[in-house]
C-alpha cells in the first residue's frame, strides 16, 4: 500500500528509480517571485513573425495553401476517448489539442523549430537587404534570395522530430540543412529528411551526444547556424505563441477558464522546451486558473529530476541531474521524449509555474494510442499519448487527490477542462503505425480485463 502521509520525496524517489509511474506535484502554494525571463511582448512577437511569413509558407508548402500559410491544429472535444479512459463526467471534460496533425513537420516541433528558422531567415534577409520591414515576404522565395540562403547552413541535433521540422523548413527556404541524429532516431525520419535533400549525420550515442556533436561541427562554419534545443529562446517563444491561438479556440468552443472552471493541461515533455513554452504562454493568459503538468517516460523523467533537485528533494545527486544519475536507462519507445537532462532555459522559465510532473510506462502509451484510435479515429505516435495519463494520475492517485484537495480544486472538478496535448504523428508511415496500434490494442484489452474502473484502481497505484 502507498501510505497516504509518506513524504513526497521518498515516495517519488523509490518509485522513480524502479521506473514505476509516479505523480509529483509542486509543493509551494505560491510560486516564488522569479524575474520572468520573457513577457507577453515576446510571445506576441513570435506570433506576429508567423503571420508575416504566412504568405511565403503558403507558396512553399502546398499543404498550407488552404490555410493561407498558417500552421495550426484544432482543439477537439474527445468524449469517446473520455469514455474509453473511464473518466467520469463528474471529473470534468476531456479535450485535446491536435498538434499530432500539425502540417509541414507532423509534430509540435512545427511551432518552435519553424519559428527559429524563420527568425534566423528574417534577420539574415534584413541584414542582407533582401527585404525591408513591412515588405511582402514572398520576395524571399525569389531566385536571388534563395541564392543568398544557399550559402548558409542550418543545423540541429535531434532525436527525430526537431530535426524533421528544422530540416524541412530550412531546405524549403533554400538553406543547406544538416540534422545530427542519435542512434534511437527512427529510420523513416532519416529517410524523410534525405528525400528533401537534408544531410543526416548519425551519432552512436544518445540525444545529448548528437546535440553536442552538431554544435561543435557548426561552430567551425562561419556561415553555419545551429538550432540549440537545450538553450534556445527562439524555440521556446515559438512554442509559447501557441497559447494565443489556443485562447481563441477555447473561447470559440464555448469553454470557460476561471476559478470555478479550472483548466488542466497535460504536456508530453522531452528537454522541456515545447511544454515549457506552452505552459509559459498559458500562464501569462490564464494565470492561476491553468494547471500545467508535464508527462515523461518512466525511463526518461529528466524534468521531474530537475524539479526535485530544485526543491532539495534529490539528495546525493549532482546538479543538473540526468536520468543516468539515478540508474535509469533513457530507453523508451517514445523517441520524442527520450532526453536524459532537462533544458536549463525551460526549467528557469517555468519551474516555478508548473503544477507537477508525472511519468508513464511505454505500455500505457501504446494502450492510450490504441484507445484514441478506436474511440476518436485519431492517429498519434507513442510520445503523443503521454498526456492521456494526466487525468489518470490526478484523479486516481493519492498524490493527485491530495494536491486537488490542497489547492481547493475538488469542488470545481465537474466544470473542469482536461486538455491532453497530442504532440505528434501525422507523418508516421502506415507500417510503423500499424505495429504501434496492434501492440496497443493487445495492451488495452488486457488492461480492460483487469479492471473496469481504471481511474480508481489503476494498476500503478495498487500495492
Ligand atoms: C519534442 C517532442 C515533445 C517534447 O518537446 P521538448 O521540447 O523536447 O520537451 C513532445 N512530443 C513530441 C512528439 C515531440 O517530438
Amino acid at each position: 500500500m502507498i501510505p497516504s502521509h509518506a513524504s513526497v520525496s521518498s515516495l517519488s524517489l523509490a518509485a522513480l528509480r524502479a521506473a514505476r509511474p509516479v505523480l509529483w506535484t509542486r509543493p509551494d502554494q505560491a510560486a516564488p517571485a522569479a524575474a520572468a525571463p520573457y513577457g507577453m511582448a515576446d510571445v506576441r512577437a513570435a506570433h506576429d513573425r508567423f503571420v508575416r511569413f504566412a504568405p511565403l509558407l503558403a507558396q512553399l508548402f502546398p499543404e498550407l495553401e488552404a490555410a493561407g500559410g498558417v500552421i495550426e491544429s484544432p482543439l477537439l472535444a474527445a468524449p469517446a476517448m473520455q469514455a474509453a479512459l473511464g473518466l467520469p463526467d463528474t471529473a470534468g471534460r476531456l479535450w485535446l489539442k491536435a498538434d499530432h496533425a500539425l502540417p509541414v513537420a507532423g509534430s509540435i516541433k512545427a511551432r518552435g523549430g519553424i519559428h527559429e528558422v524563420l527568425e534566423f531567415t528574417e534577420n539574415l534577409a534584413l541584414a542582407q537587404g533582401l527585404i525591408a520591414p513591412g515588405d511582402d515576404y514572398r520576395q524571399l522565395g525569389t531566385p536571388a534570395a534563395r541564392a543568398c540562403f544557399a550559402q548558409y547552413q542550418v543545423a540541429v541535433g535531434s532525436t527525430g522530430n526537431l530535426g524533421l521540422s528544422i530540416g524541412v523548413i530550412a531546405s524549403a527556404l533554400g538553406f543547406r540543412a544538416a540534422v545530427h541524429m542519435s542512434a534511437d532516431a527512427k529510420e523513416w525520419k532519416k529517410a524523410r529528411l534525405r528525400a528533401r535533400g537534408v544531410e543526416v549525420v548519425e551519432h552512436p550515442g544518445d540525444y545529448e551526444k548528437a546535440v553536442a556533436a552538431g554544435r561543435r561541427q557548426v561552430q567551425a562554419d562561419p556561415r553555419g547556424y545551429f538550432v540549440d534545443d537545450e538553450r534556445s529562446a527562439s524555440l521556446f517563444l515559438g512554442y509559447a505563441a501557441a497559447a494565443l491561438t489556443l485562447r481563441d479556440q477555447i473561447a470559440q468552443a464555448g469553454l470557460v477558464v476561471d476559478a470555478e472552471h479550472p483548466l488542466f493541461v497535460y504536456l508530453p515533455c522531452g528537454v522541456g522546451g515545447a511544454p515549457g513554452g506552452i505552459a509559459f504562454g498559458l500562464s501569462l493568459l490564464f494565470g492561476a486558473h491553468v494547471h500545467c503538468f508535464f508527462a515523461e517516460p518512466v525511463q526518461s523523467p529528466c524534468f521531474l529530476l530537475r524539479m526535485l533537485a530544485g526543491h532539495g528533494q534529490l539528495p546525493g545527486v549532482p546538479a543538473p541531474p540526468s536520468v543516468y544519475d539515478i540508474g535509469l536507462t533513457n530507453q523508451t519507445e517514445a523517441d520524442g521524449l527520450a532526453v536524459p537532462r532537462a533544458s536549463d532555459l525551460a526549467y528557469g522559465a517555468v519551474g516555478h509555474l508548473l503544477a507537477g510532473v508525472y511519468t508513464v510506462a511505454d505500455d500505457t502509451l501504446y494502450g492510450d494510442l490504441a484507445r484514441l484510435h478506436d474511440s476518436e479515429g485519431l492517429r498519434i505516435e507513442p510520445s503523443a499519448a503521454a498526456g492521456f495519463s494526466g487525468p489518470r494520475h490526478l484523479l486516481g492517485s493519492v498524490a493527485g487527490q491530495q494536491w486537488l484537495r490542497a489547492r481547493g480544486l475538488l469542488p470545481h472538478l465537474p466544470r473542469a477542462t482536461h486538455l491532453a496535448w497530442t504532440t505528434g504523428g501525422l507523418y508516421v508511415p502506415a507500417e510503423a503505425y500499424d505495429r504501434f496500434l496492434s501492440r496497443g490494442q493487445r495492451l488495452a484489452a488486457a488492461h480492460q480485463a483487469q479492471t473496469n474502473a481504471p481511474f480508481l484502481h489503476h494498476p500503478s497505484y495498487r500495492a
